[in-house]
């Protein structure tokens, strides 16, 4: 796709179609003999007579016709935005004049640019990072204040700034064990190793609260997911509609009327949750539709945020049965309280409540706000992309990794294993680490000119 980077490359920067004005750019090593060929400037200067970052008046000429009277504007490498030589045109904006430019700079030797090239050329003369080149894409494909705000501040390079630290922590980590074991063979010295984790243990955290920060953000977005869990006929979809405040799961008491999922999202105080409806797990094992929804279930069970258990009497187990993790949050719900003969009220095992008569919504409410808002507090978020996010969370799994090693056990080989795999992985951000796959997926998402 990218092909010779000592190529000159040209495109028109602005929008298709016609305007007052439009911009053709024109960058590389042949950027300002080609321009020579068809400008003229009104104070009959070379080019390379003109002033940089400055507009000079002048003519686009073919031989000697007339095409456009046009500023100019030039830009000396390095400091332009390819790091190259660049010349911005800006000529009056009709198709004719635009294209007429165009090929008169392709005749004279430039080449036309690919979607995103003149970026691609401003990271590989480091001019920006992969992050600003993210960031770039990601502001051209704002639409709301918070994707706005998130590419500028990534385009001003906070994240960037964020990995250079976090980049030196790991090599004064390193410079930690190394003298220690310079003096000591077999071992890291107490004083060293104190320091060593405090600074270690600081990292970590630094790592999880931007982690948190994107997943925060993230949730803000798409809402907690939440999911309704329990044998058939215990009142899910009574909740479920409760939760809504609207009939949108059909109860019955017929059992298993929900044989698939459904979902639908709700906001309690301002925060949005995605709830689910799963099909019940009592299932014929020969119906093939019964089986899907049982599949169906387990699925949403494990990717969801939290999950609410409904069970209609005090039955044990149930959670072994959904193959609900041990890890996973989880709250319980006793429903049909109205048809207890004992009186048993809610504790801190499970909230007691009727769905038909809408009894205890409230407790269910704030215990849903109060266990997912505690985990993920409100903080600001600097990570712009899924795959960024997956990267740094690789970076924090081997920092955890490294502090779950004994003391004893971390030999200069492990350490520099897995020193150098969370700097792989902090280097697949930036720019160190990286392959071609990634630069064709960023770049390619850039409009021409750009
Ligand atoms: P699901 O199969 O788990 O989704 O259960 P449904 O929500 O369809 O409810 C099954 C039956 O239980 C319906 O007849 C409901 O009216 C009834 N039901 C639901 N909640 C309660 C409750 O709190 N008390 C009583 N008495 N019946 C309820």
């Amino acid at each position: 796709m990218f092909v010779n980077n000592n190529d000159t490359i040209t495109a028109i920067a602005t929008p298709n179609g016609i305007g007052a004005i439009a911009i053709i750019r024109i960058s590389g090593k042949l950027c300002f003999k080609i321009v020579s060929s068809c400008f003229v400037s009104k104070e009959k200067k070379q080019i390379t007579e003109l002033q940089t970052n400055t507009m000079s008046l002048g003519f686009i000429k073919q031989k000697n016709k007339l095409i456009d009277q046009v500023f100019l504007c030039l830009f000396k490498k390095p400091f332009s935005y390819t790091g190259e030589d660049i010349i911005e045109i800006y000529c009056h904006g009709t198709l004719y004049i635009q294209n007429k430019i165009l090929k008169l700079l392709i005749d004279n030797g430039a080449r036309l640019a690919n979607p995103g090239e003149f970026s691609l050329r401003s990271f590989k003369n480091g001019k920006i990072d992969l992050i600003q080149a993210e960031a770039l894409s990601e502001l051209f494909r704002a639409e709301d204040e918070v994707a706005h705000a998130l590419a500028i501040k990534n385009l001003n390079g906070k994240f960037s700034i964020f990995l250079k630290e976090i980049r030196k922590d790991l090599i004064y980590l390193n410079s930690l064990i190394n003298v220690s074991l310079d003096f000591d063979e077999d071992n890291i010295s107490e004083f060293n190793y104190k320091k060593f984790i405090t600074t270690l243990v600081v990292l970590i955290k630094k790592i999880k609260r931007t982690i948190i920060g994107f997943k925060t953000n993230n949730i803000l977005k798409t809402g907690y997911s939440l999911v309704l869990v329990g044998r058939p006929n215990v009142g899910k979809s009574t909740l479920f509609n409760l939760l809504l405040k609207k009939e949108r799961s059909i109860v019955s008491n017929i059992s298993g009327t929900t044989i698939n999922y459904i979902e639908e999202d709700f906001f309690i105080k301002g925060i949005k949750y995605h709830l689910v409806d799963t099909a019940g797990i009592k299932a014929n094992p020969f119906d093939k539709l019964d089986i899907k929804g049982i599949h169906n279930t387990y699925e949403t069970i494990n990717s969801a945020d939290l999950i609410l258990v409904i069970k209609d009497n005090l039955e044990k187990d149930l959670e072994k049965d959904f193959k609900i993790s041990r890890k996973k949050q989880i709250i319980i719900i006793i429903n049909k309280c109205d048809l207890l003969k004992t009186k048993i009220i809610s504790n801190k095992q499970y909230i007691l409540i009727s769905a038909k008569y809408r009894i205890g919504l409230e407790i269910i409410k704030k215990q849903i706000n109060k266990r997912l808002n505690s985990k993920y507090q409100k903080t600001d978020n600097i990570i712009n992309n899924m795959r960024n996010y997956e990267c740094l969370k690789q970076v924090l799994l081997t920092l955890m990794k490294i502090k779950k090693t004994r003391k004893n056990s971390l030999t200069p080989e492990i350490f520099s294993f897995l020193l150098r795999e969370a700097n792989y992985h902090l280097g697949k951000i930036t720019k160190i680490v990286t392959n071609d796959e990634i630069f064709k997926q960023i770049f390619a998402t850039f409009c021409l000119g750009k």
